[in-house]
């Protein structure tokens, strides 16, 4: 690791025992002993400034609480790994997990009616309102992840031997989220081509009123899906429920964040996020927004009643369990947001960057792509049976050879071992990046005898 990189992290961590100083004096100042320990730890700092400035030093710290690795990926290296790209923090969220990191942060200045999404300081109501708007839906709540939106729609709407009918290729989450409220699920088939169709969607639909008596509870569809990140046609499909009376969920784990979501274009009754997918937010966070038609349903308010006491709670939702993500998640994933809001609108430009890799990858003799092409998100699948794997098979190595070679020039987040299909993403690469990723599997390629025509 480059010794700065080690410096800027232990000088993180030298400021946080600075300000633990503070949290554990009186609030009318140090003490001599504080003082001196203060001294102590400043002039550490300085120690560690001047090895930042002369590129000087060792590794002093290299655990966190004695067993805990730092983790200093993003740093060091260029990270393809799918399911990171889009969740790294921006600077903004890093700084707001520093300040609201304890525990229940935001109920500083909670007030009545005591729920997250009225809090006004720090802004949350104005950050739920935002969402809403942002997703073009009546409301939105924050959950912890995606896989909590799904679970709360399904709570609110499907009863026990309801059917659920969900794409395919869906996340194991959607059908988990239907087991648990002991529902069945029934399945769109992709077509030929990975793609799930309206049309599909419409058979399905027909074929659960013939064989059940009765249409499902409810739809969902992503519209990218995890697997190959091929483009469904949730508007069509959304279209085809609505003419059975369903709501439909767009599943946007791979969207809402990275590119524009218009929930209403789309014909969504609800749309769900994943904050530390793709919203820049730490883990978990994510978002369940829905319209004005099932908003009451989902978002219900507790009516029970303790039958001793006549305890009520107020405007506490069910589903949500009153309040969802209370501190440095919530927090994070509003600092992140102006950044969120600007950098959909260069969705076009990811996708470029994508389709540029793509080609260079194709122009590795043996290459494939095993994802819709041209690439329309910014994950992909490829197939390097023909290429890459051919070397692994007399490498001493064998599939590790390119996870080796990749390592080496600091680029992470390819599975390890895989040389046949195995995924990617270059969301939120700079230009320069993505053309030094390019170059490196050209260089790779050519190392072990295989053609590369640019
Ligand atoms: C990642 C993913 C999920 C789960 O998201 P969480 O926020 O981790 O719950 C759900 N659906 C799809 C399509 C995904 O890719």
């Amino acid at each position: 690791m480059e010794i700065r990189i080690q410096k800027i992290i232990e000088g993180l961590f030298c400021l946080e025992d600075l300000r633990e100083v503070y949290r554990q004096a009186l609030p009318t100042g140090l003490s001599d002993e504080e003082e001196t320990a203060f001294g102590a730890k400043l002039a550490e700092l300085e120690g560690i400034v001047t090895d930042i400035r002369n590129r000087t030093g060792h590794p002093r710290v290299t655990r966190i609480a004695g067993s805990i690795e730092l983790r200093t990926r993003e740093e060091q290296a260029i990270n393809i790994q799918p399911i990171q790209a889009a969740g790294r923090l921006t600077p903004e969220a890093r700084k707001a997990l520093t300040v609201y990191g304890d525990g229940y942060s935001v109920c500083d200045a909670c007030r009545k009616p005591f729920r997250l999404d009225k809090i006004t300081k720090p802004p949350s109501a104005q950050f739920h309102e935002d969402l809403a708007r942002f997703l073009n839906m009546d409301q939105a709540r924050v959950v912890p992840g995606a896989r909590r939106g799904f679970q709360a729609v399904t709570s609110a709407l499907v009863e026990k031997g309801d059917t659920v009918l969900l794409s395919s290729l869906g996340h194991y989450t959607e059908y988990i989220a239907v087991e648990q409220v002991h529902g069945a699920v029934r399945e769109i088939p992709a077509n030929d081509r990975a793609i799930v169709t309206a049309d599909a969607a419409a058979e399905r639909l027909e074929a659960c009123v013939r064989e059940t008596g009765r249409p499902p509870v409810l739809v969902m569809c992503d519209h990218f899906d995890y697997q190959n990140a091929n483009e469904h046609e949730v508007r069509g499909i959304a279209k085809i429920a609505h003419q059975y009376d369903v709501p439909f969920l767009y599943n946007g784990a791979y969207t809402v964040g990275v590119m524009p979501v218009d929930g209403k274009a789309l014909g969504a009754d609800f749309v769900v996020g994943s904050g530390h997918k793709s919203m820049a937010s730490p883990a978990p966070s994510g978002v369940l927004a829905a319209n004005d038609e099932y908003a009451d349903r989902v978002f219900k308010t507790t009516t029970l009643e303790g039958d001793l006491t006549g305890r009520r709670f107020g405007i506490k939702e069910v589903q949500m369990l009153g309040c969802t993500l209370m501190g440095g998640n919530l927090v994070a994933m509003m600092a992140s947001f102006p950044t969120v809001q600007e950098r959909v609108t260069r969705w076009d430009e990811e996708v470029k960057k994508s389709n540029f890799f793509i080609d260079r990858l194709l122009g590795i003799e043996g290459s494939a792509c095993v994802s819709e092409y041209p690439r329309k998100h910014a994950l992909s699948k490829v197939d390097t049976t023909g290429s890459f794997d051919t070397v692994a098979k007399t490498h001493k190595r064998k599939g590790y050879f390119l996870s080796d070679e990749l390592t080496r020039r600091g680029i992470v987040g390819q599975f390890a071992g895989a040389t046949r299909q195995w995924k990617l993403s270059t969301y939120g690469l700079s230009w320069r990046r993505v053309e030094y990723l390019a170059d490196a599997f050209d260089e790779i390629a050519e190392k072990n005898g295989l053609t590369v025509g640019r």
